[in-house]
């Protein structure tokens, strides 16, 4: 009796250690890139759910693992412009939280990282980086912006017209505020459908990611997939993530 319950106790947590853990994935071709989505770097952020802030500390240990490891850091315009990458990261954050600039920068400069931001410029809800900030950043080199709509809007169930215009205004502003072309975009919630790729093409945009899981050659550049890391991701399971693309199932 007690070995039986002894044996199915171990049968549950080995299926609960596999599911969370993925370690039985394949490993992913090195040579794809690993496109990586943040939101906030910071120890906390009140009114934000806690997964979608990192903190620095954790941050800095997983730029140390990319470099120990061998991955160059790209942004993601010189990643799809690039002929040839080898071993590839692309760091993307969305929604343009402050803390990007104060807590964030540092770490990418201390560890000669590159980062893509994409500004929601009305977005509510969160502090948001101001222009000064922005310009620092985008005289270092290190950082590209992106477009992400005015006010966070969800694209697969906004009306076609506030649906071109969010992304539209969204890339003028963006150039506005960096005096340099937008070429990048995320969609918000990671929702869209095909219209909104016809969207963000005519808006003359030359990639978008999205928020599905994984890690591939880059084939279409409004589609690409990316692997979130969130405040909970432990270095175990950003070492599957990297590896493997997924750490959960
Ligand atoms: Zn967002």
């Amino acid at each position: 009796m007690w070995i039986a319950i002894a044996i199915i106790a171990f049968l549950l947590i080995a299926l609960y250690l596999s599911a969370h853990y993925n370690w039985w994935r394949p490993k992913v071709d090195e040579n794809y890139p690993r496109v990586l989505m943040y939101h906030s770097i910071n120890r906390s952020v009140e009114g934000i759910a806690p997964d979608l802030v990192v903190s620095p500390e954790a941050f800095e240990t997983q730029l140390q693992y990319l470099n120990k490891n061998g991955y160059k850091f790209y942004t993601i315009s010189e990643l799809l412009e690039a002929k040839s990458t080898g071993k590839a990261v692309v760091l993307t954050f969305d929604d343009g939280f402050r803390d990007n600039f104060t807590e964030m920068f540092p770490v990418l400069k201390r560890h000669n990282a590159k980062a893509t931001i994409y500004l929601a410029p009305d977005i509510e809800g969160i502090e948001r980086l101001d222009q000064h900030q922005i310009i620092h950043m985008r005289d270092s080199g290190l950082v590209e912006f992106g477009a992400h709509t005015m006010h966070h809007v969800n694209l697969d169930k906004a009306e076609s017209g506030v649906a071109f215009a969010e992304i539209n205004e969204s890339k003028a502003v963006v150039e506005q505020l960096t005096g340099l072309a937008c070429k990048a975009f995320a969609y918000p919630f990671g929702r869209f459908n095909d219209e909104t790729v016809e969207q963000v093409k005519k808006a003359g945009l030359s990639s978008a990611v999205s928020v599905k899981k994984g890690i591939e050659q880059v084939t279409d550049p409004f589609r690409i997939k990316r692997i979130s890391v969130l405040g909970s991701t432990n270095s175990l399971q950003f070492h599957l993530a990297i590896t493997r693309g997924r750490y959960r199932v």
